[in-house]
């Protein structure tokens, strides 16, 4: 774990409101926004100015989250992001190991002579900053953002919005405390934000009782229509179109959480979702136990993430993304075979 200068940060915070723009990664999860709008909502209590930033839109299920409807959106208002970010003195960047994640702001973050920090829990940070919070051993950066909190001594602003994103963080990236989730640490965190009065089970229903009909009918068609075991390799693979995605009426954040179910088959280590997404084709990969999925992202999806959950892109058509990891996962084969699941 990289965690150093928090002391001058914390001095920092001492001084009164101070600007803090506060980045995300594209395609903001649970946990980005929590954790985002979780120390938001703490520095305004402390009377900092505070504005969280998004490269793009997060999903519907997320949007009741405290705050959420202040976010900036670059994709909507770019140039309100920029001028923001021109005049932060502090930019935290949370969820997030590297630039090329906020996209369009890279230029102004460089340019910035704000002070920087992040925070964050995926392997190999690679960003500028004179603060860096790192540990890939959490369950989340929402947990790692509680520690900060406590570290900096800033305990007595936490209040049940604090709380509440910084539990939805926890939750959503634990995949309800199915994975990742294994440390008492995770545990004694909860059980603080807890304390805060907070609702649990309304927190869990929100996220996850929350779909719409035709959400729930791409799920079906998915799991009926698409999904593709391959046997031999242990692995699940569910492909969606554009048109697809069309017709069930699609919205931002459907498919959140599709790749996680072939991985309840008996056998099957290694599932992958791929989704057509504008330009591109958004790859998700998740497995269980010890599979490293982030090195499939890294070396040939222009991706990477954690060992069992990370996510990449491909610039050619589904057809020919699909055959490229076809013609990848035999060299796979042994490690898919030897792990017991
Ligand atoms: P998801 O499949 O939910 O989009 O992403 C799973 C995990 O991988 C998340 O922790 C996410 O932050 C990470 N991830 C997804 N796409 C990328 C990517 O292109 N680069 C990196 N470094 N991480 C990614
Ligand atoms: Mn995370």
């Amino acid at each position: 774990m990289i965690w150093d200068s928090i002391t001058e940060v914390a001095k920092l915070l001492e001084q009164p409101q101070k600007i803090i723009a506060l980045l995300i990664h594209i395609n903001p999860d649970g946990d980005a926004l929590g954790s985002a709008l979780g120390l938001s909502k703490l520095f305004s209590n402390k009377g900092h100015h505070c504005l969280v930033i998004s490269p793009n839109d997060f999903p519907d299920f997320l949007r009741w989250m405290p705050g959420a409807s202040e976010i900036c959106l670059m994709s909507e208002s770019f140039t309100r992001a920029e001028e923001f970010m021109k005049n932060a003195e502090l930019i935290f960047v949370v969820d997030c190991n590297e630039l090329k994640r906020i996209i369009r702001l890279q230029e102004v973050y460089n340019a910035s002579g704000a002070y920087k920090i992040m925070i964050d829990h995926h392997p190999d940070p690679d960003l500028a900053v004179d603060c860096m919070l790192s540990d890939t051993s959490v369950s989340s950066t929402a947990e790692l953002i509680f520690r900060f909190i406590l570290e900096a001594g800033m305990e007595e602003y936490v209040d049940q919005d604090v709380a509440t994103s910084l539990l939805t963080g926890i939750m959503t990236d634990t995949g309800c405390f199915s994975h990742n989730s294994s440390t008492r640490r995770t545990y004694e965190i909860v059980a603080s934000l807890l304390d805060y009065g907070i609702d649990k089970d309304a927190i869990y229903n929100r996220i996850y009782n929350n779909y719409s009909v035709e959400r729930m009918h791409l799920l079906g068609f998915s799991l009926h229509e698409k999904m593709e075991v391959l046997s031999g390799y242990h692995t699940a693979i569910i492909s969606l179109t554009r048109d697809e995605l069309k017709s069930f009426n699609y919205q931002v954040g459907d498919t959140e959480g599709f790749v996680n179910y072939p991985l309840s088959i008996k056998g099957v280590r290694f599932s992958v979702l791929f989704v057509e997404n504008g330009d591109r084709i958004k790859i998700s990969f998740r497995s269980k136990g010890s599979f490293p999925t982030n090195e499939i992202a890294r070396k040939y999806f222009n991706g990477g993430g954690h060992i069992n959950a990370s996510g990449g892109e491909s610039y050619v058509s589904m057809q020919e993304t699909i055959s490229l990891f076809k013609s990848i996962i035999p060299s796979y084969k042994e490690e898919l075979a030897d792990y017991e699941a």
